[in-house]
């Protein structure tokens, strides 16, 4: 890896008060988690949705839950249980080992809906997109959101989940995870605020954390745009990004790489 930017980048760690980590998709990539970026992409990982001609956005539409909860389920329940089985690569507990030697400590801000943060021993995680660990009712008949506790059952050439699903404990009907989907008006945001309130207690606390931003694309700029504000006042933004590194200059340090080996390549220093 060469030094470009590295040595800047180390330089603003080491003299850091506190770590506010910023992820987006490209932070799961190095654990073997798919890229859903481009149809390519996420038909490889998902083939039976090429045959059927479904984009990421089409399959991600709430609507199937409505009006075919198994071919719903069969996306949602599948990747529930890959993430449920997805060792957190090396990178993240780089991280958590550098944030948690610091004065103010660590905070995450994610979109990722994965819970890698958590499994990976992350206490302050804010998922900006929900979590699918977690249930909601599709109706919805109420505030709950409760840990999704079953274990779904998917039938990997149809990618179709089979009966039974999971229902809401109030109504009897169709549970569903609490993600913010696409076109999604019913999800219900109360879990999310809450871990939105107490991040937004810890940057007041930590006005000058360095932030570490990895893995978050133009696509979908919920990160970027949130590292880019909570860096503003210092420029101590750290950008880690194999295709989008650019920051604007003076705003912080770019490092063009994948989440793994920059971090890495970082925090050995
Ligand atoms: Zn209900």
């Amino acid at each position: 890896m060469s030094d470009d930017g590295l040595a800047g980048a180390a330089e603003m760690l080491a003299g850091a008060s506190a770590l506010l980590v910023c992820a987006g998709a490209g932070m799961g990539v190095d654990s073997g988690l798919p890229d859903f970026r481009g149809n390519e992409g996420f038909w490889r990982a998902y083939p039976p949705y090429a045959r059927l001609g479904l984009s990421f956005a089409e399959i991600a539409d709430p609507r199937h839950f409505a009006e075919d909860p198994e071919l719903a389920w069969g996306f949602y329940g599948h990747r529930l249980e890959m993430y449920r089985r997805t060792e957190p690569h090396a990178g993240f507990g780089l991280l958590l080992r550098h944030g948690s030697r610091l004065p103010g400590g660590v905070a995450v801000f994610t979109s990722n809906v994965d819970g890698q943060f958590q499994r990976a021993g992350f206490g302050l995680v804010a998922e900006a997109h929900g979590s699918i660990h977690h249930l909601q009712c599709t109706v919805p008949c109420g505030p709950d959101i409760w840990p999704a506790e079953f274990s779904p059952d998917v039938d990997e050439s149809t990618m179709r989940a089979r009966p039974p699903l999971p229902s809401c404990p109030n109504c009897g009907g169709l549970a569903r995870p609490n993600i913010l989907m696409f076109g999604d008006f019913d999800w219900l945001s109360a879990r999310t605020d809450a871990q939105m309130r107490a991040l937004d207690e810890w940057r007041r606390a930590n006005r000058d954390a360095v932030v570490v931003e990895v893995g978050a694309g133009r696509a979908v700029p919920t990160v970027r745009r949130y590292a880019e504000l909570a860096s503003a006042a210092t420029g101590a933004l750290i950008r880690i990004n194999p295709r989008e590194p650019e920051v604007r200059h003076g705003r912080g340090v770019s490092l063009p790489h994948a989440a793994l080996p920059a971090l890495t390549a970082l925090l050995d220093r």
